[in-house]
């Protein structure tokens, strides 16, 4: 198969931990017998200091004649960066807004995964990490609150600030297909995860996904109200396959549930669209703080590459040879700098990418 990828580097150790699953597709192309054909496309700060804007029109030109895009991490130093100097609209975040709104990506999917070998970095009691996890939050990304009208007025002599949650049946539908289409590819179970009891855009999401779910016999579905999902998932998390909600509830257990897996160089993360077109990238930020040293742990973003594989190109052997490498070189007792034990020995960047290369 011949993959077209955009590639953005980006920012920080955008560049570095890019380059090691580029590494890794290269090697999973010579095994399999595919070519990754990669265009660089500028984007962050980056771009700020090349061309005076976040984020060009014919950078994203470029994006939408590929089959995915490969992305490191955008931004600096939010408190020394001269790019944070400039107005809201030309900082390196307004890049990825602006590329999200333009690919149209509205399903962002992070899996959240206790690998046996770090359980030590879950702040989990021990008898619930013992069982450890392994589920996919489905998060809507371009609806809810956080795209709705907003106003702060004085209505009848008191300041009142208003925001308003949307959602559409069509948003709905089109999240709900691809929450299920993923559930077929994992362990079959999708929790829709709401605020039913109150509010009336949660009904109607239980009512359109109760009708996609009859579409998918195979597929388990069950429903759970926001405030219980947040307790379950420090209770008992190994009882999540696909989690699917809603902008907000997704965004804040998101994190909840990339925080009980004590490692954020480790989690990988796919924005996706109405097609098989996806942008993937790290869930971390571009770490300023050990930019440039070559100690960043790349296992996020190689892992986020075998996301690609599974997601955009339905290559699921080659995306499973990839997550057993990194498995391996677990086991076998690599570590970077973010996963190793205190007096622990520690491996570069581009060596932890080499090693899980080489076990592909
Ligand atoms: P961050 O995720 O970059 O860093 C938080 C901490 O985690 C740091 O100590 C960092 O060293 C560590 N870390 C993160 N990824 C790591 C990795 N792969 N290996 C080892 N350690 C790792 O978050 P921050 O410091 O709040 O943000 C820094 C910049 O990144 C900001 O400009 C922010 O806006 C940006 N950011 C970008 C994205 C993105 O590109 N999608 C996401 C989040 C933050």
């Amino acid at each position: 198969m011949i993959c077209n990828l955009a590639v953005i580097k980006g920012d920080g150790i955008g560049p570095e931990v890019v380059t090691e699953a580029m590494k890794v597709l290269d090697k999973v192309g010579e095994k399999f017998g595919h070519t990754f054909n990669y265009e660089q496309i500028l984007m962050g700060g980056c771009s700020i200091d090349a061309t005076g804007e976040p984020l060009t029109d014919e950078a994203v030109a470029i994006a939408k004649s590929k089959d995915a895009v490969l992305l490191g991490s955008i931004g600096g130093n939010t408190q020394t960066s001269p790019w944070y100097k400039l107005p809201p609209e030309k900082r390196p975040e307004a890049g990825l807004l602006k590329i999200r709104k333009e690919l149209e990506l509205f399903a962002n999917l992070r899996p959240a995964y206790l690998y046996p070998e770090l359980k030590e970095a879950c702040p989990l009691k021990e008898s619930v990490a013992a069982q450890g996890f392994d589920m996919m939050i489905m998060r809507e990304l371009t609806g809810g609150l956080y795209f709705g009208d907003r106003y702060t007025k004085e209505i009848d002599g008191v300041v009142t600030a208003v925001d308003t949650l949307t959602y559409t049946e069509k948003e709905i539908r089109r999240i709900a297909i691809k929450g299920f289409d993923i559930a077929m590819k994992r362990r079959k179970k999708v929790t829709l995860v709401d605020k039913a009891n109150v509010l009336d855009s949660s009904r109607l999401w239980r009512k359109i996904v109760a009708e996609v779910a009859a579409d998918y016999p195979e597929v388990e579905f069950e429903t759970m109200l926001v405030d219980n999902a947040a307790m379950q998932l420090v209770k008992n998390p190994s009882q999540f396959d696909v989690m699917l909600t809603e902008n907000m509830f997704g965004d804040i257990l998101s994190d909840e549930a990339s925080m009980i897996t004590g490692s954020i160089g480790m989690l990988p993360s796919a924005s996706l669209n109405e097609t098989k077109f996806g942008m993937y990238e790290p869930s971390g930020g571009s770490a300023p703080d050990i930019a440039g040293k070559n100690i960043a742990n790349p296992i996020a973003t190689i892992l986020s590459a075998a996301m690609m594989l599974r997601y955009t190109f339905d290559l699921d052997k080659e995306a499973d040879a990839i997550e057993t490498a990194v498995k391996k070189v677990l086991e076998e007792g690599y570590r970077t700098i973010d996963i190793a034990k205190p007096g622990e020995a520690q491996v570069k960047c581009d060596e932890m990418g080499s090693l899980i290369a080489d076990r592909i």
